[in-house]
C-alpha cells in the first residue's frame, strides 16, 4: 500500500457533511482528502434522498397538474399519460449533473478524491482506503472527519426487496405505478414518496405506529396539513403496527396490529414502502479499533460544537451524530467542524434548523411548536393568515394552508414560524434569517414586501401577531 503525504483533513464519506467539509476546509488552506465508496460523490441526499425524490414530486406534480387543473384554466392536453422509465431517466439526468457537479467543485477547490471505502485503524491519524481494484491506500491525517451518513433502518418481520417491499431508494426507482401502495411510516421520506405515487394513481395507506404523523410539527399546522393529504386520497391507519408481511403472486400481505397490540387484520399491497427511520452508517469504519465511542442508537458520540469523538484528531459530522438527519444541519456542521480546524470560529445555531416536507401543499417550519413554548411557560402572541386571502395564491388558484408566528409576549422575538402552503419551503428563508439575527414579527411586518407574492402572507402573519392583519 502506498503513502501518500500528510493531510491537513480527510474526511471520510462524500455526502452533503462530508463534501461541504472538504470543500469549505480547502478554501481555507487546509490539504483536504475525502473518501467516498459508493462510486459518486454526494451521498444519500444527491444519490438517493434529496434531490430525486424531488425530481420526481416535481414530475408528478406536473402530471397532477395536466390531468386535474389545467382545464380549469382553458388548457386542454387532451389524454394525458406517465411514461415511468422516462420519468426516471430525467430524474438520473439531474442526479448526475449534480453528482458530477461536486467532482468538478473537488477541482475547482483542490480537494483530493479518493475512491473507495475507508476506515480507522488503531494507529492514530491513519486512515486506509480499499479501492475498488481491490488495492488498499493508507492515508496519514492530521485531522479526520467522519461523515459516512445514515442507512434505513430495518422492520422486523418486513423483508427489503427493493422491488415489492421497498425503502426509499427502491421507492425512487419502480417500473411502473403500483395500483395499492401502503407506506409503513407517516415521516417526511414516507409522505413525500407516499405523494409521488398517490398523483400517479396508486392508492396510497399510510401505516403509523403512533397517534399522529411527523411528530415534531405544531398541532394546529398537522390538523391542516392531514386534512390536505386526505382530500388527495391518502388513507390512514394510525396507532398501528406492522407485525408480518407474506410475498403472494400479486403483491404482498401486511399482518397489522393495534400499536398497543391486539387483534390483527391483514392489508394488501402490490408495493409496500419501509419509511420507518434511518440509522447511523458506521459498518467497516473501524470505530472500534480505533476507540471512537458510539451510543445506544449507534450514533458516534461527539461534543456538538467542536465535533470532537472521544479519539482526539477525530471528529464526526452529520447523520451520523445526534440531530435531525437533514442534509443542510450536515453541511453545517461540515462547515463548522473544519472551521475550527483551521483555527476560526465555527458555531452551529440548532434553534434555527428549518424542516420542510416537500409535498404539495408543502410544509415548513423553524423554532418552536405552539405546544412547545406553552409547555415552557412563557407567554406568547400567536398570528396566523390564510393564503386564500393572499392574491397571489389566489391567482395560481393554488391557496390551501396558512402562515402561523409564535412570538414572545413581552419581546415579539420570533419563537416559531410555521407554513402550511405553496412553496412554504421557500417562503421559510426569511423567517428563518429573520429568527437567525434574534428578530421580531414586527421586523418583518415592517419590511416592504413585493406584491403581489405568496410572501406577504408571511408579512400578514406578522401584522396579525399581537396586531391585526390588512387581508383578514
Ligand atoms: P450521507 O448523505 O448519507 O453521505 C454519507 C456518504 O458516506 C455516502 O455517500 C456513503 O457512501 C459514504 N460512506 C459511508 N461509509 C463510508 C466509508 N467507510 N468510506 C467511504 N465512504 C463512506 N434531507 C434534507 O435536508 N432535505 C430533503 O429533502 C431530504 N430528503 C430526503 C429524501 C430521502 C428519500 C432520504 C433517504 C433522505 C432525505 N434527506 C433529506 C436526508 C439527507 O439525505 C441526509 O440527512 C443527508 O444526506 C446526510 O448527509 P451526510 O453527509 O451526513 O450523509
Amino acid at each position: 500500500a502506498a503513502t501518500a503525504d500528510q493531510q491537513d483533513v480527510v474526511v471520510i464519506g462524500g455526502g452533503p457533511g462530508g463534501y461541504v467539509a472538504a470543500i469549505k476546509g480547502a478554501q481555507l488552506g487546509l490539504k483536504v482528502t475525502c473518501v467516498e465508496g459508493r462510486g459518486t460523490l454526494g451521498g444519500t441526499c444527491l444519490n438517493v434522498g434529496c434531490i430525486p425524490s424531488k425530481a420526481l414530486l416535481h414530475a408528478s406534480h406536473l402530471y397532477h397538474d395536466a390531468n386535474h387543473t389545467m382545464a380549469k384554466h382553458g388548457i386542454s392536453v387532451g389524454e394525458v399519460s406517465i411514461d415511468v422509465a422516462k420519468m426516471m431517466e430525467q430524474k438520473s439526468k439531474s442526479v448526475s449533473g449534480l453528482t458530477k457537479g461536486i467532482e468538478g467543485l473537488f477541482k475547482k477547490n483542490k480537494v483530493t478524491y479518493a475512491k473507495g471505502w475507508g476506515s480507522l485503524t488503531s494507529t492514530p491519524g491513519e486512515v486506509v482506503v480499499a479501492k475498488e481494484d481491490g488495492t488498499t491506500q493508507t492515508i496519514s491525517a492530521k485531522n479526520i472527519i467522519l461523515a459516512t451518513g445514515s442507512e434505513p433502518a430495518a422492520l422486523p418481520g418486513v423483508e427489503v426487496d427493493e422491488e415489492t417491499i421497498v425503502t426509499s431508494t427502491g421507492a425512487l426507482d419502480l417500473k411502473e405505478v403500483p395500483k395499492r401502495m401502503v407506506v409503513i411510516g407517516g415521516g417526511v421520506i414516507g409522505l413525500e414518496l407516499g405523494s409521488v405515487w398517490s398523483r400517479l394513481g396508486s392508492q396510497v395507506t399510510v401505516i403509523e405506529f403512533a397517534k399522529d404523523i411527523c411528530p415534531p410539527m405544531d398541532a394546529q399546522m398537522r390538523k391542516t396539513f392531514e386534512r390536505s393529504l386526505k382530500k388527495q386520497g391518502f388513507k390512514f391507519m394510525m396507532e398501528k403496527k406492522v407485525t408480518g408481511a407474506t410475498k403472494t403472486q400479486t403483491g404482498v400481505t401486511l399482518t397489522v396490529e393495534p400499536s398497543a397490540g391486539g387483534e390483527a387484520v391483514e392489508v394488501e399491497a402490490d408495493v409496500v414502502l419501509v419509511a420507518t427511520g434511518r440509522k447511523p452508517f458506521t459498518s467497516g469504519l473501524g470505530l472500534e479499533a480505533a476507540g471512537v465511542e458510539v451510543n445506544k442508537r449507534g450514533q458516534v458520540v461527539v461534543d456538538m460544537h467542536t465535533y470532537a469523538t472521544s479519539k482526539p484528531g477525530v471528529f464526526a459530522i452529520g447523520d451520523i451524530v445526534e440531530g435531525p438527519m437533514l442534509a443542510h444541519k450536515a453541511e453545517e456542521e461540515g462547515i463548522s467542524c473544519v472551521e475550527q480546524l483551521a483555527g476560526k470560529v465555527g458555531h452551529v445555531n440548532y434553534d434555527v434548523i428549518p424542516s420542510i416536507i416537500y409535498t404539495h401543499p408543502e410544509v415548513a417550519w423553524c423554532g418552536k411548536t405552539e405546544e412547545e413554548v406553552k409547555a415552557t411557560g412563557a407567554e406568547y402572541n400567536v398570528g396566523t393568515f390564510p393564503f386564500a386571502a393572499n392574491s397571489r395564491a389566489r391567482t395560481n388558484d393554488d391557496s390551501e394552508g396558512m402562515v402561523k408566528f409564535i412570538s414572545c409576549k413581552h419581546t415579539d422575538k420570533i419563537l416559531g414560524a410555521h407554513i402550511v402552503g405553496p412553496n412554504a419551503g421557500e417562503l421559510l428563508g426569511e423567517c428563518v434569517l429573520a429568527m437567525e439575527y434574534g428578530g421580531s414579527t414586527e421586523d418583518i411586518a415592517r419590511t416592504c414586501h413585493g406584491h403581489p407574492t405568496l410572501s406577504e402572507a408571511i408579512k400578514e402573519a406578522a401584522l396579525a401577531t399581537g396586531g391585526k392583519p390588512i387581508h383578514f
